[in-house]
């Protein structure tokens, strides 16, 4: 490790995902590396990406039942219908309780 690695300290803290800024009570930090913080958002984005990963490497009825649900997330967020005012709002607070 070098010194400039050892001393680096942004002067917000920021998440290592998205490199949004953010309070530092609002990152989640790792254990091995204390350094690496990631924003609830990214946390919970990568908590379903480990997810997919142990479908993918354990294939069952509910894997892919799952597989079925990121398919449709993923044309719905490729459309931007996520975004829109009122489906937006109804289709956010679906997949909150989705896979
Ligand atoms: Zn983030």
């Amino acid at each position: 490790m070098t010194v400039a690695e050892e001393t680096f300290q942004p002067s917000v803290p920021v998440c290592w995902c998205c490199g949004g800024e953010f309070d530092d009570r609002d990152l989640v930090r790792l254990g091995a590396h204390p350094e690496v913080g990631v924003c609830v958002g990214c946390a919970k984005y990568l908590q379903r990406r480990a997810a997919e990963r142990e479908d993918e490497l354990r294939p069952s009825r509910g894997a892919r039942a799952r597989a079925v649900v990121r398919r449709v997330r993923g044309r719905v967020v490729g459309r931007g219908w996520h975004e829109l005012p009122v489906v937006g709002r109804v289709l956010r607070r679906i997949d909150k309780y989705l896979p």
